[in-house]
């Protein structure tokens, strides 16, 4: 998550300013949006799918964020109770690491 607050994912947008060629900055998820950051994690269509998942099984309203900041304090916010919003966290973070591997 700290790699993408830095927006310093090898995405293919990220390779392109890294002057490494790509055929295309389409995301090849949803073909719809600019494969950065914080499209991946906020935006495109597979994410909403996994965060829909995440909040159902943590037991909170569905996560809609706008930026990836926005995504990392999902947690904070969860409950009135530290230790669940530390699972949330620890939940979300972990999602968003098996999903960023795809
Ligand atoms: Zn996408």
């Amino acid at each position: 998550m700290w790699k993408a607050l830095q927006d310093r994912l090898p995405t293919l947008e990220g390779l392109s300013k890294r002057n490494i060629h790509v055929e295309s900055l389409t995301c090849k998820l949803c073909w719809e949006g600019t494969e950065n950051s914080e499209h991946l994690l906020t935006s495109c269509y597979v994410a909403s799918i996994v965060w829909d998942f995440v909040s159902q099984w943590c037991g909170i309203p569905n996560i809609y964020t706008f930026s990836v900041r926005d995504l990392v304090k999902v947690h904070k916010k969860a409950f009135n109770n530290k230790q669940k919003n530390k699972g949330v966290q620890a939940i979300s973070c972990t999602a968003a690491l098996v999903y960023l591997e795809i």
